[in-house]
């Protein structure tokens, strides 16, 4: 297939924007990039795709979300409203994923990669908890990731919070579905893991240690940290440690690990974070969002922490989420200096990509280059100042929208044409879930009037 009529953004370091080419995709790869009369004259044979003007991206890449968190969506939270970050996990999260059925958590993860498709984000690196339902999550996921055409990086989040028998099923359920990752190519390689744990203010000392023994020790671990300060509370009262000092020690800290949030962390944890290479995720929207605080990204970049971006839950809008970032910064430093859009595009694309790839083995993503998989979205982008390689990142903080992507393509497949989604069908996958979440939030009520 061609790709023609596009103007590429290719994102290679340094980015390039191409007017006038082409893009030939071969066996879900692109083969080459070249003047659009040249390709077309060599690959008469080709079919093609024509991007009618439209900027034509690279997919992009979520480095933090949870597809179980897809039925909160408009649910009441009984009683009094929840007046910090502990009470939204004990009243909202914690009953909702206990909530979860094997059927519900594929019907979540269904609806959330419909919305990815939809928004143009490719690869997901996701964080999943269904503590009734452990064994088998993640295939489930993995089958629905397989069935959309999209890329996902999966763990189930180990936790204390429910007891030794499920903290021990939620190492199986990593243990098990890494193992199968290396067996098998699932969905042609478009399905990876990493060890998923949940935070350390759910995690005793041996369940840590029983984590690290039973992780492969090429594995990184996905954990959230100091997203709230009793996340540091808790880790100095247990361990008598801050906690990345506390991860540290663990063994659960390296350059395949993710840490999600460090808004709490001081500065010997970002030197740790930083001499590691553990990936930091931010993600603004949910901060802001459970009144969490505004994590030091720009400081910690400096330090040499690799930070990335991802979602949290929240839809799949990955510029959305730049356009946070770059905000949330400026007003929390009171310095309209602060975060340049240039800082947004390093964590969203480049360090996003670095990570994804890391799991990922295979053709580079988050590129359009020869050898690179064709992972394109096309943008339906149309403004009245010049677009440069100099300015684009503030194309996307001040006018590239989500609603924009009518195109999503994966490994050379077609997800989304003109808007209408291929590989999934949306309307039943929606009616389903619909049919599905008056018995998750009837379950919800019953564990949350527990709490
Ligand atoms: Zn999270």
């Amino acid at each position: 297939m061609i790709v023609t009529n596009g103007i590429i953004v290719t994102w290679e370091e340094p980015n390039r924007i191409l007017n006038d080419h082409a893009i030939l995709i071969k066996d879900g790869i692109i083969s080459a990039i070249g003047p659009q009369q040249v390709l077309l004259d060599t690959h008469p044979e080709q079919d093609y795709l024509d991007a009618d003007g439209q900027y034509v991206f690279p997919g992009n890449i979520c480095a933090h979300t949870h597809f179980y968190g897809a039925f909160a969506r408009g649910m009441a939270i009984p009683g009094s409203p929840p007046k910090d970050f502990p009470e939204i996990l004990n009243k909202l999260w914690w009953p909702l994923d206990k909530s979860l059925t094997l059927e519900d958590v594929r019907a979540s993860a269904l609806v959330m990669l419909v919305d990815a498709i939809r928004n143009g984000t490719t690869t997901l690196i996701d964080h999943h908890a269904s503590p009734n339902a452990i064994q088998g999550s993640l295939d489930v996921i993995a089958e629905a990731i397989d069935e959309s055409g999209l890329r996902g990086v999966l763990c189930y989040e180990v936790t204390d919070r429910d007891g030794v028998d499920k903290s021990k099923a939620g190492i199986e359920e990593n243990v098990r579905f890494i193992e199968r990752v290396n067996r098998e190519n699932i969905a042609g390689g478009r399905v990876g893991a990493t060890f998923g744990l949940h935070a350390s203010l759910t995690l005793s000392e041996a369940t840590l240690e029983a984590c690290r023994q039973a992780a492969p020790a090429e594995v990184g671990f996905h954990i959230h940290a100091a997203e709230h300060e009793s996340d540091e509370y808790d880790s100095i009262a247990k361990s008598g440690m801050r906690v990345v000092d506390r991860l540290h020690r663990q063994q659960i800290l390296g350059p395949r690990s993710i840490v999600a949030h460090a808004i709490h962390v001081d500065a010997r944890e970002v030197d740790l974070l930083a001499k590691s290479g553990t990936w930091v995720t931010h993600q603004p929207r949910s901060n802001m969002n459970n009144g969490v605080g505004v994590s030091e990204v720009e400081s910690m970049m400096r330090a040499g922490v690799g930070v990335c971006l991802g979602t949290d839950g929240f839809p799949h809008e990955m510029w959305e989420e730049w356009k946070m970032t770059y905000l949330l910064q400026k007003i929390w430093h009171r310095d309209p200096r602060r975060m340049s859009a240039v800082d947004v595009a390093i964590m969203a694309v480049y360090n996003n990509a670095s990570l994804a790839n890391q799991f990922l083995p295979g053709p580079p993503i988050g590129v359009i280059r020869p050898g690179a998989s064709a992972d394109l979205i096309f943008v339906d982008y149309h403004t009245h100042t010049p677009v440069t390689v100099d300015n684009l990142p503030w194309h996307i903080v001040f006018g590239i929208q989500e609603r924009m992507v009518t195109t999503t393509i994966v490994d050379g497949k077609v997800l989304m044409q003109d808007r209408r989604i291929l590989s999934l069908d949306e309307e039943a996958i929606t009616a389903h879930a619909r049919e599905l979440a008056p018995g998750v939030w009837e379950r919800y009520e019953d564990f949350a009037r527990e709490v």
